[in-house]
């Protein structure tokens, strides 16, 4: 186990590396404490974001991300990962609020089905803990890189989310990011072929699982705020095709993109070289899924990784994040026609 820990961390350091990241791990963390959570409303009601402390993502190497900064730099063990099970479901919040808890996204800033950063036996605990606090669970969400999806391993997350009170849907969560093969994979270096992509998707559907993809808006230096809204809206374009061709439901989950602080973007920002893209051009990107066979999510945190200055939320746009949170709980595209 020691040499295979050795050689993910490795992997970690050499993807850190090769995209000129500078941020350090977060290694003084409690290992027996989860990293954050928060509550997000969606259509589908209250969601309880979590995210764990396991050793950082193994890819680590997308160049705007500093997720990894958030997380451990060495292997944290299936125990320790226990404790922070319960830690979660002790937490006063999570206890008053989890009857009214309809999903829950399991993050660990990386891939939760890579066993090598985060424990199968957690994740066993983890259902039955799920199973156990969380009686009107409608999805389970999984945040992972879709090389590290195994069916099987599905199949039997499925089947012991099916024991709890209610029907839980389990839903994939992946990073695209960018539309734009070039963008996608030699400048941001996200790794991730349309092709591998597909077969990801076809591999989903005959079991019902659904699907979500974060997309970055504007997630690399040299592109400017109107190519961006653009690769977005052919993002939508081709998702929907997917969803149809695959009959995998689909949601797109649209970042805007901030600054993240020791990432080649810090350098480009402080250069003058970039601008995080508009509030108002994430509207109109959005809105493009209107009628669309996919639906759609604006992530409005910039998880407190943003460079100061650097966030998209800009000051006087308070009204515009409280009516793009109405559309996430609502899905009604009237609210974003109303703001452009
Ligand atoms: S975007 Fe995801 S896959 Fe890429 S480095 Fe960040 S956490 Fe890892």
């Amino acid at each position: 186990m020691i040499n295979k820990n050795s050689k993910v961390i490795e992997q970690i350091k050499k993807g850190s590396e090769k995209s000129g990241k500078t941020y350090s791990f977060n290694d003084t963390h409690n290992e027996n404490e989860i990293a954050q959570m928060w509550f997000q409303q969606s259509e589908d009601g209250l969601v309880l974001f979590v995210v764990f402390y396991t050793l950082a993502c193994r890819w680590s190497r997308c160049l705007g991300c500093n997720l990894p900064s958030q997380v451990s730099g060495r292997h944290i063990p299936y125990n320790a990962i226990m404790a922070q099970i319960d830690d979660l479901f002790s937490r006063p919040d999570v206890v008053a609020k989890k009857n009214d808890i309809k999903k829950i996204i399991i993050s660990n800033n990386g891939s939760i089905l890579d066993e090598d950063t985060f424990s199968s036996t957690a994740l066993m605990y983890l259902l039955a803990k799920v199973n156990m606090n969380l009686h009107g669970l409608k999805v389970f969400g999984i945040e992972t890189r879709p090389e590290y999806v195994d069916v099987a391993e599905l199949e039997f997350m499925a089947r012991a989310l099916a024991e709890g009170e209610t029907e839980t849907r389990l839903e994939i969560i992946i990073g695209f990011e960018a539309f734009d093969d070039h963008i996608r994979n030699n400048v941001f270096d996200k790794g991730l072929s349309l092709d591998l992509f597909e077969r990801f998707v076809e591999s989903l559907s005959p079991f019902g699982y659904s699907l979500k993809c974060y997309f970055m808006q504007k997630p690399v230096p040299d592109m400017d705020d109107e190519a961006a809204v653009e690769d977005i809206k052919r993002g939508i374009d081709y998702l929907s095709g997917i969803s149809r061709q695959y009959r995998v439901s689909v949601n797109i989950h649209l970042n805007p993109t901030y600054v993240a602080t020791g990432t080649v973007i810090e350098e480009a920002f402080k250069r003058g070289d970039y601008t995080p893209p508009y509030l108002i051009d994430v509207a109109r990107a959005a809105l493009h899924a209107k009628n669309k066979d996919v639906s759609m999510f604006i992530g409005l945190s910039d998880e407190d990784l943003a460079l100061e200055g650097g966030s998209f939320i800009r000051p006087g746009e308070d009204r515009i994040i409280q009516e793009m949170e109405r559309f996430n709980q609502t899905g009604n595209y009237t609210i974003l026609e109303n703001l452009l």
